[in-house]
């Protein structure tokens, strides 16, 4: 594989307007991205642009003018407008369905975007890492989703705390868990749950 090409860095900050604008759009897939920077190849003609959030499934793009140039948008000028845009229909492998797909949108200009460096993950939202937790619990084996739900199901009953941690040693271990979960979506919301838990009882102690 060639080495990835390097992306354009410009980078703009949202105005409070479009995070307005942006914060109403129904089935947001990932956090708002305060400054968010160029996603075309370094060096491209035109308009820089940066994906500002995918509702459903449309993709709301922030297109900014380079400098303080004007875009001309219905007879209107303005330095910069949020555009919703078709997906390029470009895949690295032509479409045979094994490689990545082209996340820029249609009729960009430049590279598409699996020849290029990474414009960065973006943190999903609320409501996508709901779904995409459904669909990790899908895709577990029989013994890993039986194992889940055991620890779920022990969750799910009420026991009688014991003196058996000290409250830094409780600190420790959540701290601890919480780190080694990070990764695992699965296991982040089983112990969420549990130092939430030791959590209310920490503050009621302290009563
Ligand atoms: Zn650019
Ligand atoms: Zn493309």
């Amino acid at each position: 594989m060639s080495e990835p090409l390097p992306l354009c860095d410009a980078r703009t900050d949202l105005k409070p307007i479009e995070v307005l604008f942006l914060h109403q759009l129904p089935e947001p897939s990932h956090e708002l991205v305060e400054s968010p920077r160029c996603e075309l190849q370094h060096e491209h003609t035109g308009v820089h642009i940066s994906l500002a959030q995918a509702s459903g499934l449309d993709s709301w793009w922030l297109v900014w003018a380079p400098g303080n140039a004007q875009l001309t948008a219905r007879g209107q000028n303005m330095d910069r407008r949020l555009h919703k845009m078709d997906d390029c229909p470009a895949a690295e492998d032509g479409g045979r369905g094994d490689g990545d797909e082209c996340l820029l949108p249609a009729g960009h200009t430049g590279a598409h975007s699996f020849a290029m460096q990474s414009s960065g993950p973006r943190v999903p939202s609320a409501a996508a890492r709901k779904k995409m937790l459904h669909a990790l619990r899908e895709s577990l084996d029989e013994d890993e989703r039986a194992e889940l739900e055991e620890m779920e199901s022990l969750l799910a009953s009420q026991g009688e705390p014991m003196p058996l941690i000290t409250r830094n040693e409780a600190l420790v271990v959540t701290t601890l868990l919480g780190q080694v979960a990070h990764d695992d979506w699965l296991m982040e919301d089983l112990v969420l749950r549990i130092v939430e838990r030791m959590d209310t009882r920490l503050q009621a102690l302290a009563h």
